[in-house]
């Protein structure tokens, strides 16, 4: 899979996005995602690793530096974890925004971020994007739902359902093809597979299976809750989105 291919099928994405946007707006509704609104860069991101080769050999030394703290601050906690939302919980309270994310909110890799943050359409105001909803009452819970128009949502949450739903179908694409190419896909916490790139060039390794799984291993960040490797058998995977 090249830049190229993976470029033209974010392309193909964004014009989804902006065409389901206009015609959301055309009907009085709104989307409140703006340039210089984080929110959601605070959240743990997704991406597949194919995603991640060309920004992993394009690091700023200001990103490399932002990416081991990250990276030093997840491995601190992971002996911790046990459940999957203790987790996420974990990584919104204490481990800061997205190495990416640029100093007044901007991304600053935002030609090449992954699906995941593309896919991310807010039918309500930033503040909800983060909230912790353990720690709602009852009564916040229930003005959070009221109003929802769930025909359009990912219910239970506010991010709309149809851009999300295209983008894990391009993303289970990209690994289809991945694994049909090399032998194994991977996918899960963006900026850890970022640092894995980048320290470790997995992607010259291409169809040496067990070496990569060997090197996954031995990082310390092939967790459960970091990392999906697959070496499992495809069929022919669907063309890739011209
Ligand atoms: S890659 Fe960019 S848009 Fe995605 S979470 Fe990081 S800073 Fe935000």
């Amino acid at each position: 899979m090249t830049f190229k291919q993976i470029s033209s099928q974010h392309a193909h994405f964004d014009r989804f996005v902006v065409e389901w946007t206009n015609q959301h707006t055309r009907q009085g509704r709104s989307i409140h995602c703006r340039k210089g609104c984080s929110g959601c860069c605070h959240l743990a991101v997704h991406a597949t690793f194919p995603e991640t080769i060309s920004i992993a050999a394009n690091l700023s030394v200001s990103c490399k530096s932002k990416l081991k703290n990250y990276i030093n601050r997840l491995t601190g906690i992971l002996p911790e974890l046990r459940e999957l939302k203790d987790y996420l919980k974990r990584h919104r309270q204490e481990l800061g925004p997205c190495p990416f994310l640029g100093e007044t909110g901007e991304c600053s890799i935002y030609s090449t971020r992954p699906l995941s943050c593309r896919a991310l359409l807010s039918t309500r105001p930033a503040e909800w994007c983060t909230v912790d909803f353990s720690e709602l009452t009852e009564w916040d819970k229930q003005a959070y739902k009221t109003g929802m128009d769930r025909q359009i949502v990912a219910w239970p949450t506010h991010f709309v359902a149809a851009t999300q739903d295209l983008g894990q179908k391009l993303e289970q694409d990209l690994l289809d093809s991945m694994r049909h190419d090399l032998g194994w896909s991977l996918s899960g916490n963006f900026a850890v597979m970022v640092w894995l790139e980048h320290s470790l060039q997995l992607s010259t390794m291409a169809t040496q299976t067990e070496q990569v799984h060997e090197q996954l291993t031995s990082s310390g960040l092939g967790h459960r809750f970091l990392l999906d490797f697959s070496s499992e058998p495809t069929t022919a995977p669907a063309p890739i989105q011209p």
